[in-house]
């Protein structure tokens, strides 16, 4: 079966000393808590091998928000995959509005990453989503689906079996405007249907689908009772541990 997850992405804030002070909270609150999901923090790359090796990886998984389309070499700035996994981080965001918008990150792109992160054994989170325009003309769900017909769904099912989705509709991320959990559960089970179609039912039923957006502990259970929604991505929320433990406490 499936599991539940709760991912908090703290983009680009947080010096280190914030970022491990509240790592080092969420470490202390799962240690002593008894949580109904996998919980995990995307933290900037600088972070990672510290936070990393502040926490139990077991209980708050340490992810990336990023990482290079090209396994190593001459590509200045960048950082590969491999040097991700190298820091104790099991995961990375992958595909988020925010790097395709401000960066370029097309399919091309994104399958490159995709498929090296997979080769370096870290779990992609793979953000799709529509923008206002097409929610409003109506066609969201088939442009969600076509996002992931041009990049996971052309991974093999042994490779497509080891990644999370994260629905992030673009209109809800930042803006305090929350999908509300019909418009949630119905994209997510189109998702899951055509995971169906594109693989098998065995493997829809077992892919974690995350909602993204303005998620916060006022509205998580509401959008998290639904049959299709598998936990979320979070930005603003995952900032602080009173809100983030809010959040992952609402399973
Ligand atoms: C995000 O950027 O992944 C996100 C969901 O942000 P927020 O929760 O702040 O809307």
């Amino acid at each position: 079966m499936r599991k539940n997850v709760v991912a908090g992405n703290w983009k680009m804030n947080k010096n280190l000393s914030d970022g491990i002070a509240l790592a080092k909270e969420l470490d202390a609150e799962l240690a002593a808590k008894d949580v109904k999901c996998d919980v995990v923090i995307g933290v900037p790359f600088i972070h990672l091998a510290s936070v990393a090796a502040e926490v139990d990886t077991t209980k708050l998984g340490v992810s990336a928000q990023n990482c290079a389309a090209e396994a190593s070499g001459a590509y200045t700035g960048e950082v590969s995959a491999e040097m991700i996994k190298s820091t104790g981080a099991g995961y990375v965001i992958l595909g988020h509005s925010e790097r395709r918008e401000y960066y370029g990150e097309n399919s091309e792109i994104l399958n490159k990453k995709v498929a090296l992160a997979l080769e370096n054994g870290l779990t992609p989170i793979y953000c799709c989503g529509e923008a206002l325009e097409i929610r409003e003309s109506g066609t969201q769900n088939e442009y969600v689906i076509n996002q992931l017909k041009d990049t996971v769904f052309k991974l093999s099912e042994e490779d497509f079996k080891k990644i999370i989705i994260a629905y992030e509709p673009i209109w809800a991320i930042g803006t305090g405007k929350t999908a509300t959990a019909e418009q949630a559960q119905e994209m997510h089970k189109a998702l899951r249907e055509a995971i169906a179609e594109a693989y098998s039912a065995e493997i829809a039923d077992n892919t974690s689908i995350l909602y993204g957006g303005s998620c916060k502990p006022s509205n998580a259970k509401e959008l998290f009772a639904n049959p299709d929604v598998d936990g979320g991505l979070i930005g603003g929320a995952s900032l602080t541990s009173a809100d983030f433990m809010g959040i992952v406490t609402a399973f």
